[in-house]
C-alpha cells in the first residue's frame, strides 16, 4: 500500500520501522493509526470540497479516545451514536455545539444526556420527541433536534444500505410533516434534517445523486418546518478501496456537486449550513493491524502462518463483518517486505475456520516471529470485533 513508506526492507508506520514500533508497543497484536495520514486525508478533503461544507467525523468507525481527540482538532464536528460515544467525544474536547447524536433505540437516559450536554439530536423516531421535551423542561435547557429522514429512494452502489424502503433508521419521509408539527407543539428547538443513505460507496456519481436528492427532499420538507433550516446533514458513505480492481473514490465531482449545492443553499436555504459526516473514509487507510507469526505449518502443501491474533481483533478482515463473498484485505509481512514471495495463508489462533486473515495470498516469505500486517484497518477494527471470543488478550491500539 503506497500510503506507507518502507525503509531497510520494513514498513514505516508513524515514522518508525515496524520492528521498532512493535518493540515500542511491547506486545502484539496491535493496531497503529498514523497521525500524518489522518492529517493528510482531512487536508485532501478540504482541498476538494467547498469551504462552506462542514466536515464531521462519525466516530463509530474508530472510537479510540486518543484518535477521537486528534480528529476533533482537525474536523468541524463529531457524530456520535450512543451515550458512550458521547462521553468520549466530550472528554476529547469536541465542542458540544458541533456534536450530533444519531442512532436507533436511544434510551431515555441517553436523550437526557444529550440535552444536558447541549448536543444536536438526530431524531430517528417520534418516540424520542416527548422524552426530549421532558428533559428540556426538567433541565431548563433547549432540546436541539434534527430529523433523520428515511427517504423513498436508495443509494446505489453502497456496500451497506441504510435508507430507502422499510428501515429501522430515521423517520419515513411520509411521516415527516407530522413529526415537524409535533416538534413545534412540544417547543423543541428545530435545527434541520439528517440523511444517511449507506456506507462504503466508491461511485462518485451515486454519492452526488444522493446529495442532490437529499437536498431537494430537505427543501421540500422544510416548507412544513417550525423554524428555518439551520443544518442540513447530507450524510456521507464515502468508501475506500479494499480489494484488487477497486478504484479509489474520485473527490473532484463530489466537490463540484457540493459547490453547486452550497450555491443553491445560499438562495433557497439561506440559514442552513451543509454538513457531511464521514467515518471510514477519514480513518480507514491510516491504520494497520499487526500480528506476530506464532507457528508456520505446511498442511498438504499449503503454507499456514498461524498468528497471535485474528478474527477476535479484526472481524472485518476475516470477512465476517457484512461481506457477502470473502476477499483478502491487502496485507504484507511488515518486517520483511522485500523477501521473495510465496503463496501462504495467515490465520488467527481461534478454533474456527472462519479465523482467516489472508487466504492463499502472495506474501513475502515469513517465519515464526515475523509481523503480518493487514492494511486498510483504521476503521471498523478493534471496536467492531468480538474480542472476548476464546479468551485471548485484548488488542492494543496506538496513535503514532
Ligand atoms: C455508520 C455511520 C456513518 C459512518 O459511515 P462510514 O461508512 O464509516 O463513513 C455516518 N453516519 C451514520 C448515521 C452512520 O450510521
Amino acid at each position: 500500500m503506497t500510503q506507507f513508506a518502507t525503509c531497510d526492507g520494513e514498513l514505516v508506520v508513524g515514522g518508525k520501522r515496524l520492528s521498532v514500533l512493535a518493540a515500542r508497543v511491547g506486545r502484539t497484536p496491535f493496531y497503529a493509526y498514523d497521525r500524518g495520514l489522518l492529517r493528510a486525508r482531512v487536508a485532501e478533503l478540504r482541498g476538494a470540497l467547498p469551504p462552506a461544507v462542514k466536515l464531521h467525523y462519525a466516530m463509530k468507525a474508530n472510537p479510540m479516545p486518543a484518535l477521537v481527540g486528534f480528529m476533533a482538532g482537525l474536523v468541524d464536528g463529531i457524530d456520535v451514536a450512543s451515550g458512550g460515544e458521547l462521553k468520549i467525544a466530550l472528554d476529547a474536547g469536541a465542542d458540544p455545539e458541533e456534536i450530533s447524536f444519531a442512532g436507533p433505540g436511544k434510551r431515555d437516559v441517553e436523550l437526557q444526556q444529550a440535552v444536558a450536554a447541549g448536543v444536536l439530536v438526530n431524531v430517528e423516531s417520534t418516540r424520542e420527541l416527548p422524552v426530549l421535551a421532558a428533559a428540556s423542561q426538567a433541565l431548563g435547557l433547549p432540546a436541539r433536534v434534527a430529523l433523520r429522514v428515511n427517504p423513498d429512494y436508495e443509494l446505489k452502489g453502497s456496500g451497506m444500505k441504510m435508507g430507502g424502503g422499510p428501515k429501522q433508521f430515521g423517520i419515513d419521509v411520509e411521516q415527516i410533516p407530522q413529526a415537524l408539527a409535533q416538534i413545534g407543539a412540544l417547543g423543541l428547538s428545530f435545527e434541520g434534517f439528517h440523511l444517511f443513505a449507506g456506507s462504503q460507496n466508491l461511485r462518485a456519481e451515486s454519492i452526488c445523486e444522493a446529495q442532490v436528492k437529499g437536498f431537494e427532499l430537505a427543501l421540500r420538507l422544510s416548507q412544513d418546518a417550525p423554524a428555518p433550516l439551520r443544518v442540513l446533514n447530507l450524510g456521507g458513505g464515502f468508501g475506500i478501496p479494499y480489494f484488487p480492481g477497486e478504484q479509489r473514490l474520485d473527490l473532484a465531482p463530489i466537490g463540484r456537486n457540493l459547490a453547486a449545492l452550497v450555491e443553491r443553499a445560499t438562495a433557497e436555504l439561506p440559514q442552513a449550513r451543509l454538513v457531511i459526516e464521514l467515518g471510514r473514509f477519514l480513518v480507514g487507510e491510516a491504520g494497520v493491524y499487526v500480528t506476530r507469526v506464532v507457528d508456520r505449518k505446511v498442511s498438504r502443501g499449503q503454507v499456514f502462518l498461524v498468528c497471535d491474533g485474528g478474527l477476535n481483533h479484526h472481524l472485518s478482515a476475516s470477512g465476517n463483518f457484512g461481506q457477502v463473498l470473502r476477499k483478502n484485505y491487502p496485507a504484507t509481512i511488515g518486517n520483511r517486505v522485500d523477501a521473495a514471495p510465496e503463496l501462504a495463508s495467515a490465520v488467527g489462533p481461534l478454533c474456527t475456520p472462519l479465523d482467516l486473515l489472508a487466504d492463499r495470498m502472495e506474501l513475502p516469505q515469513a517465519d515464526i516471529g515475523d509481523l503480518v500486517v493487514i492494511f486498510q484497518s483504521g476503521a471498523y477494527g478493534a471496536s467492531a470485533s468480538p474480542q472476548p471470543f476464546l479468551g485471548h488478550p485484548a488488542v492494543v491500539e496506538v496513535l503514532v
